[in-house]
């Protein structure tokens, strides 16, 4: 098969893992950057120019789209599905999951496991909105934020309404949710692809800090989940239609919830915590589905 990457760096791990992974099953690949591709949007031929030639007879392509390149990206990975190339998740299905709101939403809709989260405009709502979340502490997050910046824990409610008051001045969307205290620290990351966790580890937040993103200083480990956390993350995976993903579960005593569906998840932490080769998991499934045509909307 004929694969594309589309990576701004052939030098970070997953892009490196995903190229090694490919040829040793005997593919040609090549990493592609996407705000490098222009294109010619015509009924007939539609195309994909790169650097000067035009990118033709590729199978399949697999995006991994940084969070700031989330709209060029997209709309290159979309022109590659009008040419019927096989996407490893499809254009709108990364969308969805890049807006935190839109996928709470999605969730909801089928009654999968969340922190209870609130979204309002005006300032004049920040009393009431508090209290629909259930009241101090809260964790008041910007609705664009990703690896843990911009998620702020607020212990008192003069603490949430200072901090909300300052993100709405700055005329930031935020979401404001229940904290999860008994997670302590503790996430779950489950690492789905094709319907099935693959491998799932735990991120322990270092001393002091409630965040547990690796970026943030976080540890990763691998960890058993039980039945009940692997129904969630795959029925969340198949909501948001994405065919890889990284669900980030927190362990409430209302039973799992999701935070998060990570439609580009990273493969260092989790290949080190689980010693599986993820990334030539990633290919055997490109191979098993990669067809002309295969695109279609999925999710919900
Ligand atoms: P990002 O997309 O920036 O990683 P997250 O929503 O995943 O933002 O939050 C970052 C981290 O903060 C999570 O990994 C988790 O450890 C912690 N966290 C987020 N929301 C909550 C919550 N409602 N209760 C407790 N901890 C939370
Ligand atoms: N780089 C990934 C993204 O932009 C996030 C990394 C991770 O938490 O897996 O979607």
């Amino acid at each position: 098969m004929k694969i594309a990457i589309l990576s701004r760096n052939s030098k970070l791990y997953s892009t490196r893992r995903l190229v090694e992974a490919a040829q040793a099953r005997g593919h040609e690949v090549r990493v592609i950057d996407a705000l490098r591709c222009y294109m010619n949007i015509t009924s007939h031929n539609p195309q994909i120019h790169y650097r000067g030639e035009v990118l033709e007879g590729y199978d399949a392509v697999i995006p991994r789209i940084g969070a700031s390149v989330t709209f060029y990206g997209t709309a290159v990975l979309r022109q590659f599905e009008m040419m019927s190339v096989y996407p490893l998740n499809e254009s709108v299905a990364i969308t969805r999951a890049r807006d935190k709101l839109r996928s709470l939403q999605l969730l909801s809709r089928k009654g999968i496991g969340l922190p209870v989260t609130g979204f309002a405009h005006s300032p004049d709502d920040i009393d009431d909105l508090l209290d629909t979340v259930g009241g101090a502490p809260v964790v008041i997050k910007l609705l664009e934020g990703t690896q843990g910046i911009g998620v702020v824990l607020a212990e008192t409610k003069q603490a949430a309404e200072s901090v909300i008051q300052a993100f709405m001045g700055l005329k930031q969307q935020i979401l404001v949710q229940e904290f999860i205290k008994e997670a302590r620290g503790a996430d779950i990351r489950a690492f789905v692809i094709g319907g099935k966790v693959v491998a799932a580890m735990k991120r322990q937040a270092k001393e002091g800090e409630f965040r547990s993103n690796l970026h943030r200083g976080g540890t990763a480990t691998l960890c058993r989940i039980t039945p009940e956390e692997r129904a969630t993350a795959l029925r969340a995976a198949k909501v948001m239609g994405l065919n890889v993903c990284g669900v980030d579960l927190l362990r409430s005593n209302h039973g799992p919830v999701v935070m998060e569906v990570n439609s580009s998840p990273g493969l260092e932490g989790i290949e080190a915590a689980s010693g599986k080769d993820i990334a030539g998991m990633i290919i055997d499934f490109i191979e098993r589905n990669a067809k002309p045509n295969r695109t279609q909307t999925r999710g919900s």
